[in-house]
């Protein structure tokens, strides 16, 4: 159990769990008591964090190799889950990319891609998994967006029409659900210190840095909280919520 939060029995999947947030997400759900199924396309990565997980946290933990861009996928994913773990209550879509380029540089197949794996893939994932949470009475939907998605940056013209999609997304399916106890929410970082953000150079960095408030880069784990609080019954009454992590940057 993590500071009160008991998610025994529970069964949390989430994707891009083959490092950064989305690795330490499992470890945090699992720390609480609940078994995680780890998707991700890296296999070995996701069976070492499996091994890792059960071994530390005495739950149950899957690695599925899942390309989120593939319904097919996502669907046999979803089932196995459901099969071994015997249920599904907390989804958690994190996985995502960047392609970076300013609009008047960027390719349309730079476009496809990112919203296909940042939009795409939660949209597959919440759809097939929102079946056995609705009939359960009971589901938590947790989507990892950015602050990027409230604010824009240039640069990122595909990435952030993927992460304000994520939103818009999320709200409405929260409204579709909310009478069958599921809840639909949206934690939206700003820098976090993990491989995607070691893209930016020592100026970006700083150029950010000054608007924060609280003076540092986030971590995996200031999110993993966030999501943690998302995932548990005190966060019963909190859906179609966009819950910034990110220090003070965008408020
Ligand atoms: P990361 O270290 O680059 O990890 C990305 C994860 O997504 C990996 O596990 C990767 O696994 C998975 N992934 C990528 N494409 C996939 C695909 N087609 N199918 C399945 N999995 C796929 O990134 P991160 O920093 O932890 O970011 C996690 C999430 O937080 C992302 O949605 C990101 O946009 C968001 N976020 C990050 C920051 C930040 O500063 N780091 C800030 C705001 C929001 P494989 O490569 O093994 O498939």
């Amino acid at each position: 159990m993590a500071c009160g939060i008991d998610l025994s029995g529970r069964v949390a999947l989430v994707t891009g769990a083959s490092r950064g947030i989305g690795a330490e997400v499992a470890h945090r759900l699992a720390q609480a008591g609940a078994h995680v199924a780890l998707v991700a396309r890296s296999i070995e990565r996701l069976k070492a964090l499996a091994a890792e997980i059960e071994q530390r946290h005495g739950v149950r933990a899957l690695a599925l190799e899942t390309d989120v861009r593939s319904d097919e996928q996502v669907q046999a994913t979803v089932a196995s889950v459901l099969e071994q773990l015997g249920g599904l209550h907390v989804l958690v879509n994190n996985a995502g990319i960047t392609r970076d380029a300013l609009l008047l540089r960027t390719t349309s197949e730079a476009w496809q891609e990112v919203l296909d794996v940042n939009l795409g893939g939660a949209y597959r994932f919440t759809r097939a998994a929102l079946r056995p949470m609705v009939r359960q009475r009971h589901g938590r939907v947790i989507a990892i967006s950015s602050v990027v998605g409230l604010r824009g940056n240039a640069g990122q013209s595909n990435y952030a029409a993927s992460k304000a999609g994520l939103i818009g997304f999320c709200k409405s399916v929260a409204r579709e659900v909310g009478a069958r106890g599921v809840t639909v929410n949206v934690v939206a970082p700003g820098l976090i210190e993990t491989d995607m953000a070691a893209a930016l150079d020592e100026r970006q960095r700083s150029a950010f840095l000054d608007h924060v408030a609280l003076g540092r880069i986030g971590t995996a784990g200031d999110v993993a909280d966030a999501v943690l609080f998302l995932a548990s019954d005190l966060a019963g009454y909190v859906t179609g919520e966009v819950l910034r992590v990110d220090g003070g940057f965008a408020m």
